[in-house]
């Protein structure tokens, strides 16, 4: 299966025939658990009929996902989740549907992955200067395409020097801490644009996860919107039902189409489990209705364009 056919005018598409929608999940090309094949299958398993594989900065499982998919029938939307600065905040933003090879894409993407190498020497330095394994740590990494500070905070759990990964990231690795090392994502306004040359819809992630006022996430969605971004993901693994009914007000006001994800990054974890996810509240219309595969619909909707 190649790269998912986008329909202009998407929102004609009412009969999508999925009832199973995960479109926010990581693997082992960032900091997810299991590879691609391994998690598609546990995907399958749970019944997701169609997802997307979103891994930080990184669009390299996009091959191996795309045959793993085709492999247990199930569909794939091409993804990818940016980190980028919203006035100095960082914030995730989905890009979905992306032609991974874009060179907007591809300009973005090496610069992401100069920065987090310079934030990976200094997070590794950092730990150094406070007697803890830095350069060793960062040595055993050196396979990982996309180093992030969850891969610190495991191995800082796996050498003993933490009991777990919250607990590494709070004495170690979180703002503030000795070993936090901050780096200057691209700008929204950059990742958006980039996202869109890549033919892509640009979802903005997690939007209750950010430590923002109710003002500031109404800008944030606000500005969003205003860029370019077209969905809010309004389910997320692991979201109360009163934090999804403030993600569709956040996202009728902005007029944005709504997205739906596990952040699955261990599959074992209850609330990252793919495909377990509320249904999406039905006043939110459903961004992948604009990359159903017609031919696996019952319902043949009217293709509007190709
Ligand atoms: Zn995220
Ligand atoms: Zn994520």
């Amino acid at each position: 299966m190649g790269r998912p056919r986008a329909h202009a005018g998407g929102k004609s598409l009412v009969n999508s025939p999925f009832t199973c929608v995960d479109l926010h999940m990581h693997t082992t090309f960032s900091d997810g658990l299991l590879d691609p094949e391994a998690l598609l299958q546990v995907a399958a398993g749970n019944g997701v009929q169609l997802c997307a594989i979103t891994d930080h900065d990184s669009v390299s499982g996009l091959p191996r996902a795309t045959l793993a998919a085709s492999n247990l029938g199930i569909q794939l939307i091409t993804g990818v989740e940016l980190s980028t600065t919203w006035h100095g905040r960082t914030l995730h933003v989905l890009g979905l549907g992306i032609d991974p090879g874009a060179a907007s894409l591809t300009r973005l993407l090496s610069r992401l992955h100069e920065l987090r190498r310079a934030r990976a020497l200094a997070i590794a330095a950092r730990l150094d200067k406070h007697g803890m394994p830095g350069s060793v740590i960062l040595d055993s990494l050196s396979q990982c395409p996309v180093i992030t500070r969850t891969h610190f905070a495991r191995e800082l759990v796996s050498r003993g020097h933490a009991k777990d990964t919250a607990s590494a990231f709070s004495r170690w690795l979180a703002k503030g801490q000795p070993a936090n090392a901050s780096a200057e994502w691209p700008e929204l306004a950059d990742t958006l644009r980039a996202i869109l040359g890549a033919g892509g819809a640009p979802v903005l992630a997690h939007p209750l996860r950010y430590t923002l006022s109710a003002g500031q996430r109404r800008t944030m969605v606000k500005e969003f919107a205003q860029g370019g971004g077209q969905a809010l993901e309004v389910v997320v693994g692991g979201q109360s039902p009163s934090q999804t009914q403030t993600a569709v007000g956040l996202c009728l006001r902005a007029d944005l189409e709504g997205s739906q994800g596990s952040d699955c990054h261990d599959p074992a974890l209850p609330w990252q489990r793919p495909g377990r996810l509320a249904k999406l509240p039905p006043a939110v219309t459903p961004i992948w209705h604009r990359w159903v595969d017609l031919h696996d619909s019952p319902a043949r909707p009217t293709r509007t364009a190709e």
